[in-house]
């Protein structure tokens, strides 16, 4: 049996912590071009912040760890994507009920809950360009490939490589939400950050879950 450890979500962290940093001057490039050119100093400081606490996380259950990681977003980052990522990983840590340990099931219902929360909290569709363009499809796919009997490695590749295709998709769409949104037809032809994140996550996640 497949089992989602804590210690394989802080893992999880930690890599997708890794990748923010790598890639923090290329989030920011991107949000330079549509936005305020933030994107990767705001994740890239939440997630050293995430770092910092990684001893006080070891041992704790994924609940207490996903919530700790909600807190320091919400209290480290700001923008939009502090409260959304926020959101994320607030509704995670509900969905994972106390547990030291998951199934891919649960993880899926973790996943879940979490996009619920960052569509209730932005109000935004697929096809806005929005971190929605990866996310919803990357959790879409994932439930559909493992209810489908596929094993948890290949449901979450499935997801990671949905997620890359809906960050690639917002290439040539119309901002409709957040900051771009007021350039109008000028966010057309530009990489959404926040879904390039999302991707990140979902890669980080393939390298550490399963
Ligand atoms: P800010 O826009 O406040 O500077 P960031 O630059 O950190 O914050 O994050 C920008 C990203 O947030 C965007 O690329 C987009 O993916 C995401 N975003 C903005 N508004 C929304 C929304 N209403 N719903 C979902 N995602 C959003
Ligand atoms: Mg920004």
């Amino acid at each position: 049996m497949v089992s989602i450890t804590s210690e394989k979500v802080i893992r999880w962290l930690e890599r997708f912590a890794g990748l923010l940093a790598e890639n923090k001057d290329y989030l920011t490039q991107l949000d330079a071009a549509i936005g305020d050119a933030d994107h990767g100093a705001n994740m890239d400081r939440g997630f050293q912040a995430v770092l910092a606490k990684k001893s006080e996380l070891e041992g704790k259950d994924i609940t207490t760890v996903l919530k700790t990681v909600a807190m320091t977003l919400l209290s480290t980052v700001g923008g939009a994507s502090g409260p959304l990522y926020g959101t994320f990983f607030l509704q995670a840590s509900m969905a994972a009920g106390g547990k030291s340990d998951i199934t891919p099931e649960e993880f899926g219902a973790l996943l879940e809950k979490a996009l619920a929360g960052i569509l209730q909290r932005g109000k935004a569709a697929v096809g806005e360009k929005t971190m929605v363009d990866a996310l919803q499809p990357a959790v879409e796919t994932y439930q559909a490939t493992l209810k489908s009997g596929k094993p948890f490695a290949e449901s979450l590749l499935a997801a990671s490589s949905a997620a890359e295709k809906g960050m690639e998709s917002t290439v040539p769409l119309l901002a409709k939400k957040g900051r771009a949104s007021y350039l109008g037809e000028r966010s057309i032809g530009h990489q959404d950050p926040g879904a390039t994140s999302v991707n990140l996550l979902f890669r980080a996640a393939c390298e550490t879950l399963s």
